[in-house]
């Protein structure tokens, strides 16, 4: 099963990860990281399918994607 980790305080909260998300498992946090912005959250991780969107559209790359004990940051189109 794919396990999503997103960086909070890497997270500049604009919202491009929910959005991106076809489970719709990724909502933002009522608190805020040292940046100072509401940062995203995955929230129903059991439901995540791997597609990798949300890695994709992060301006920040923010979002970890981790498979059979593998880290992926940056993914390709
Ligand atoms: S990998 Fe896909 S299903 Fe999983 S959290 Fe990211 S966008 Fe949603
Ligand atoms: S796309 Fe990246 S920077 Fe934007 S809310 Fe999601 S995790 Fe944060």
């Amino acid at each position: 099963m794919p396990l999503v980790q997103i960086e909070k305080d890497r997270c500049k909260g604009c919202e491009l990860c929910v959005r991106a998300c076809p489970q719709e498992i990724i909502s933002m946090s009522r608190e805020i990281n040292t940046k100072g912005y509401f940062y995203a959250q995955v929230v129903e991780q059991p439901r995540c399918i791997g597609c990798r969107l949300c890695a994709i559209t992060c301006p920040d790359v923010a979002i970890l994607i981790r498979v059979n004990g593998v880290s992926y940051r940056f993914f390709a189109y």
